[in-house]
C-alpha cells in the first residue's frame, strides 16, 4: 500500500465519513503556492485551503511573526488578560472597514463563529428576531449558520428543523433563470406572507457567493437591499469570509459595488492559515451587546493575531489588490482560450471579480446544462497533472480557482497549462 493509501485507510477507520475529503492526498510540506505530499508528488495549489491562503503557504513574514509570538505567549484568553496583538488587529480592521463612520471589531476563530456573532449583534442592536439569507449561500455548519446556508444537501440533510426566524430569498443567477427583479419580488412576498420587515434584524449576503458557485451579487441587488434596510431599520451584513482580503481586487468584495454594509464577517485569508475570524461593524451597533455576551476561550488567539498583522502588511507591501486583478485577467484569458477549443470538455461562464475566478462545466458548447460528472473528471485529471482544484456551485459543475495571490507568473502559467491538459483528458 502507498503511504497516501495507508493514511487514508487509517483515516477511514478513525474518522467519520461526514467530513468528506476532496482528495486522498496527504501533505508532507508546503511553501508559497506548492504542496508536496508524503510520497514526494508535487502539486500547484489552486485551492488555497478553501480561500485561506491569499498570501500563500508559510509566507516568510507570517512565519516570522508567528515565531516571535510563540516565544512571547500563546494563550491567556482575551477575556482574562487582554493583549496588544488583538487590539492591533481590530484597529487595522476598523481602519479597513468598508463603510463610513466609526467601526469596532471583535475576533473569533472560525467563519461560522463570526457569522453566529454577527447575527447575535444584529439581534441585540435591533431587538428583532428575523434574518434573511439567500438560496445557494453558505455561512457555515453550526446549527444557526447551517440554517442560514441556502443548500439542503449535504449541509442540512438529517439535521432536523432549523432554528426559527430564518428566511431565504432566491439569489439572482442567469443559468437558473432568477433575475434581480425575481429576488425583490420574493422579498415583497416574504414581507406579506411570513414576517413584517420591522421584525427583521438583518439581511446577510455574500458579495460573491463562494460555495454557491462564485456568483457575484449584482450591484443592483445590493443597492436595493441597502434601500430596504434603510427603509425598515434592518442591518445589512456582508459575509466576506471567502471574498475578503484582496481576493476580488479590493480588500472586501462589497467594495466593488459601492454599497456600505453595517456588519462584515471576516475569516479565512485574514490570518494566512491560522484560525482567526471576526466581525467588523458600525461602532454604535457593536456596543449594543452587554459585557460578557461576546467572546470565546480561543477567540482571537494571539498567535493567529500575530499572523494576521503580518498578512495585512503583506497585502499592502506586495500590492496584492493590484496583483489579484492582474492574476484574474491572466486566468480568465487562459480559460476563455480553453473554452474555444474543440478537444476539451465544454466550459462556459468564465466569471468573477479580481482573482475570484470560476467557470462551469456544461453538457454542450454554448449551453447551460450542468455536467457534474465531467466536473469530477476534470478535477481528478487536474490532480493527476499536478494541480489542486475545487468545485463548487449548486449544480456541482463549477470549478473555482483560489491560487495564492503571491503566486509567480511561472507557477500560474504551469498550473493553467495543467488545467488545460485536464480539460482535454476529461473529454471522453
Ligand atoms: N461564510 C462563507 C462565505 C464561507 O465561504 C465559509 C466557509 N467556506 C463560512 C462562512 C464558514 O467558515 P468556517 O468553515 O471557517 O466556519
Amino acid at each position: 500500500m502507498t503511504k497516501n493509501a495507508s493514511l487514508h485507510a487509517r483515516r477511514g477507520a478513525a474518522i467519520p465519513r461526514g467530513i468528506a475529503n476532496a482528495f486522498p492526498v496527504y501533505p508532507q510540506r508546503a511553501e508559497g503556492s506548492e504542496i508536496w505530499d508524503v510520497e514526494g508528488h508535487r502539486f500547484i495549489d489552486f485551492a488555497g485551503g478553501i480561500a485561506v491562503l491569499n498570501t500563500g503557504h508559510r509566507h516568510p513574514k507570517v512565519m516570522a511573526a508567528v515565531a516571535r509570538q510563540l516565544e512571547a505567549y500563546t494563550h491567556t484568553a482575551f477575556q482574562v488578560l487582554p493583549y496588544e496583538p488583538y487590539i492591533e488587529v481590530c484597529e487595522r480592521l476598523n481602519a479597513l472597514a468598508p463603510f463610513s463612520g466609526d467601526a469596532k471589531s471583535v475576533l473569533f476563530s472560525t467563519g461560522a463563529e463570526a457569522v453566529e456573532n454577527a447575527i447575535k449583534i444584529a439581534r441585540a442592536a435591533t431587538g428583532r428576531p428575523g434574518v434573511i439569507a439567500f438560496a445557494g449561500g453558505f455561512h457555515g455548519r453550526t446549527t444557526l449558520t447551517m440554517a442560514l446556508t441556502g443548500k439542503v444537501v449535504p449541509y442540512k440533510k438529517k439535521f432536523g428543523v432549523s432554528p426559527p426566524g430564518i428566511y431565504h430569498l432566491p439569489f439572482p443567477a442567469e443559468d437558473q433563470g432568477v433575475t434581480v427583479a425575481d429576488t425583490i419580488k420574493a422579498m415583497d412576498f416574504l414581507f406579506r406572507a411570513d414576517i413584517d420587515p420591522t421584525d427583521v434584524a438583518a439581511i446577510i449576503i455574500e458579495p460573491v457567493q463562494g460555495e454557491g458557485g462564485f456568483l457575484p451579487a449584482p450591484t443592483e441587488l445590493l443597492v436595493a437591499l441597502r434601500a430596504t434596510c434603510d427603509k425598515h431599520g434592518i442591518l445589512l451584513i456582508a459575509d466576506e469570509i471567502q471574498t475578503g482580503f484582496a481576493r476580488t481586487g479590493k480588500m472586501f468584495g462589497i467594495e466593488n459595488s459601492g454599497v456600505e454594509p453595517d456588519l462584515v464577517t471576516v475569516a479565512k485569508s485574514l490570518a494566512g492559515g491560522f484560525p482567526l475570524s471576526g466581525v467588523i461593524g458600525r461602532a454604535a451597533i457593536m456596543d449594543t451587546v452587554e459585557p460578557g455576551g461576546l467572546g470565546g476561550t480561543y477567540a482571537g488567539s494571539p498567535v493567529a493575531c500575530a499572523a494576521a498583522l503580518a498578512v495585512l502588511d503583506v497585502i499592502l507591501e506586495e500590492n496584492l489588490l493590484e496583483r489579484a486583478k492582474i492574476l484574474g485577467g491572466k486566468i480568465k484569458a487562459a480559460l476563455d482560450g480553453f473554452a474555444t477549443r474543440n478537444n476539451v470538455v465544454p466550459i462556459a461562464a468564465v466569471r468573477g471579480p479580481g482573482a475570484m475566478v470560476a467557470f462551469d462545466v456544461v453538457r454542450e458548447r454554448g449551453g447551460f446544462r450542468p455536467d457534474p460528472d465531467a466536473t469530477k473528471r476534470v478535477i481528478q485529471a487536474a490532480l493527476a497533472e499536478g494541480v489542486i482544484l475545487l468545485s463548487c456551485g449548486v449544480g456541482g459543475n463549477t470549478i473555482r480557482i483560489l491560487n495564492p495571490l503571491t503566486i509567480s507568473d511561472a507557477l500560474l502559467d504551469e498550473g493553467l497549462a495543467m488545467l488545460g491538459k485536464a480539460l482535454a483528458s476529461a473529454n471522453v
